[in-house]
């Protein structure tokens, strides 16, 4: 029943670096930063921080914060070093690798106690994202010798 339901506003995001809008830009578009497509994107210029929209939004909703280079790499190292644990837990638990890097994502989370809890990884800071690299690093040092659920 849609009849009387209040029409939100479109979620523009505002860039976390210089508080200016985010444009919403899309691929082939002048300030597009990737050559190829990657789907919409919301884009501060001046900072070079861009962040993807949900898959099937209908309104354009940002799947996090504005990343800038340095927290896009932030997010690919710690993607990277959780992707041994990502890779266990679906051989385990038969999860899907997404449901997986949440799970993992949520782990690091509330073992860090980041207040709030990050719905995904597009939500941290660059500061949690290396917190959170050196904790995996951490833990995945401490149980290599044994792995017990390894395999
Ligand atoms: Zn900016």
């Amino acid at each position: 029943m849609r009849v009387g339901r209040p029409v939100k506003a479109l979620p523009q995001p505002v860039c976390d670096y210089c508080g200016a809008r985010a444009v919403l830009v899309r691929g082939g578009d002048e300030h597009y930063p990737y050559r190829d497509d990657h789907g919409p994107l919301w884009l501060c210029t001046a900072c070079e921080a861009w962040i993807g929209i949900h898959a099937r939004s209908t309104r354009n909703v940002p799947v996090g914060r504005l990343a800038d280079a340095a927290l896009r790499d932030a997010k690919s190292r710690l993607h990277d070093v959780l992707e041994p644990l990502v890779a266990g837990k679906v051989r385990r638990d038969r999860v899907n690798p997404f449901e997986a890097r949440a799970r993992a994502i949520r782990w690091v989370a509330e073992e860090l106690g980041f207040d709030p809890l990050p719905a995904s990884i597009h939500h941290l800071s660059l500061e949690q994202c290396e917190q959170s690299i050196a904790h995996v690093e951490a833990f995945i040092a401490q149980r290599r010798p044994t792995a017990p659920d390894e395999r």
